[in-house]
């Protein structure tokens, strides 16, 4: 593993430069220094700003690879300022975000090519380091521009491969579509968390809890959400309600009168009407049960998720999901039994052990079962994931995920009719790609694209739900937090409801 030191003697895209070294060397330790030290390092650079340039400066050891690279160098990327885009004081100060835009653009786009030279490789997304790519070129196309010239600024200026472009655009616009009979600008949507689940997969980085430890307080749990629920629903009394997603966790982990409880509870205070997607992410097949989507089925739910991840036993067992092929299968024909007509199935690529066939076979049973929506994701694994945390008894195991498998994944897709329309991004993505998100027609995941397009707020409820509140059509989002702890959650639900309520009342 290598080790990289990064001295920044100007801070001011600190977390971009990071963000960029680290998509080209995932694999390294990295350092954030701000005084120089002894230390030895296989590579350091150096960031500074001299009067109109930014200058990042590198040095690399022998055992660096790509050794026809010279052993020291440099790259300056110019400092945007308003004489430089011809603003003046007459036309006014040109909008300061837009100013840190086009710098850090103009960094990122130096030190890409730098790296470039250093690696001798190239990442599909250029340098772009968000987790939203689509929204770019979302923006692009809101703001007057053709297919063709947003294509060309995400070729030249961002330095996307020709592939990732098409996708990006082909998304935005399927977005726009979606989302052109939703007044989307003034409503909000409604996100509801049940932190528990049947056993903690490896990857896992979300605030989830097994059930077994937690199952004698679920009751409580319920209780103290059903308060947020009716406190929330006071609050944003007159505002319109798009979209409901129920996550987690697992929501099925409740039992069914827990599930009508909850359902009741928000019909009750926040109303089901003129709703455009209602979401209960059932998710794990080993939560599953007849009486659950039943309960399920007394209200107005749209969309579901039946979640099998891999169709490979041998990676469940390795990833700690304890259920089987055929629990999944048996889910989901249950839920099409009972009528639901939107069911939408997650995936993950590069999970630890599967190569390209393992995912193929995958695609050919999900396949089978024809769901209308599926969702790819890429194995990202944060710090928090237990599959980090024993990094050294996987170390063993290939985690492979190349454009390959991707692309049999689109096309797997395509061929069961559907086609891409959500799209982002996570820190440390095995191969540096991206989940997306394909659906049928009229099928697609509307909550999915709202999140990512960050123009309405999302209210969140529940343990670690986390309530994003959009000022400034996006421009500024604020997001209030509530603790992660069940525990707490319980005890210290007042204090929660009263921070959602000071956060609210600010935002009306
Ligand atoms: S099902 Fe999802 S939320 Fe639950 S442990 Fe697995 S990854 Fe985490």
């Amino acid at each position: 593993m290598y080790k990289i030191g990064i001295l920044f003697e100007n801070r001011e895209f600190e977390h971009d430069v990071y963000e960029l070294i680290k998509a080209f060397y995932p694999e390294a330790e990295i350092h954030t220094l701000y005084e120089d030290d002894e230390a030895e390092y296989d590579l350091r650079f150096r960031v500074e700003r001299e009067n109109d340039n930014y200058i990042i400066k590198y040095e690399r050891a022998e055992n660096l690879p790509n050794q026809e690279t010279e052993k020291k160098g440099a790259i300056t990327a110019e400092v945007i300022t308003d004489e430089t885009t011809g603003e003046n004081a007459e036309c006014g100060i040109k909008d300061a975000h837009a100013l840190r835009k086009e710098n850090k653009d103009s960094i990122k786009y130096a030190l890409y090519q730098l790296l470039v030279k250093l690696t001798g490789k190239t990442l599909p997304w250029g340098n772009l380091t968000g987790i939203r790519p689509a929204k770019l070129a979302m923006g692009m196309i809101e703001s007057g521009m053709k297919n063709t010239e947003v294509a060309q600024e995400m070729r030249e200026k961002y330095l996307v491969s020709p592939q990732k472009t098409a996708l990006a655009i082909t998304i935005a616009n399927r977005e726009r579509e979606i989302l052109k009979d939703i007044d989307y600008e003034n409503g909000y949507s409604l996100y509801i968390g049940i932190p528990f689940c049947p056993s903690i997969c490896l990857y896992c980085s979300f605030s989830s809890y097994p059930l077994k430890v937690w199952e004698k307080r679920t009751d409580e749990y319920v209780e103290a959400l059903c308060k947020e629920v009716r406190e929330t629903a006071l609050m944003m009394k007159g505002k319109k309600l798009d979209t409901i997603y129920i996550g987690g966790g697992t929501p099925t982990t409740l039992l069914p009168h827990q599930i009508r409880k909850l359902l009741n509870t928000v019909g009750e205070t926040f109303g089901f009407e003129g709703l455009a997607e209602f979401t209960v992410e059932a998710g794990r097949p080993d939560s599953i049960t007849r009486e659950k989507l039943e309960a399920i089925r007394e209200y107005p739910v749209t969309r579901i998720s039946v979640n099998p991840q891999t169709m490979n036993q041998e990676t469940l067992e390795i990833i700690g999901r304890k259920h089987t092929v055929d629990q999944t299968k048996e889910a989901f024909h249950l839920a099409r039994e009972l009528g639901f007509d939107n069911i939408n199935m997650d995936l993950i690529v590069g999970l630890p052990g599967e190569d390209i066939y393992m995912v193929e076979r995958t695609l050919e049973q999900v396949r089978e079962l024809a769901p209308d929506s599926i969702t790819v994701h890429s194995l990202a694994v944060k710090r928090a994931a237990r599959l980090n945390i024993f990094k050294e008894k996987y170390q063993e195991m290939s985690f492979e995920n190349n454009q390959e498998i991707m692309d049999l994944t689109m096309k797997t897709a395509y061929e069961m009719g559907m086609g891409p329309y959500y799209l982002y991004r996570q820190k440390n993505m095995k191969g540096n790609f991206e989940n997306v998100g394909y659906a049928k027609v009229d099928k697609a995941g509307i909550y999915n694209i709202l999140i990512m397009e960050e123009k309405q707020p999302i209210i969140a409820l529940g343990a670690g739900g986390s309530s994003k509140l959009v000022f400034d059509h996006g421009k500024r989002i604020e997001r209030v937090e509530n603790v992660k702890d069940v525990s707490n959650y319980i005890s210290r639900i007042d204090e929660m409801i009263e921070r959602k309520r000071k956060a609210i009342a600010i935002w009306l």
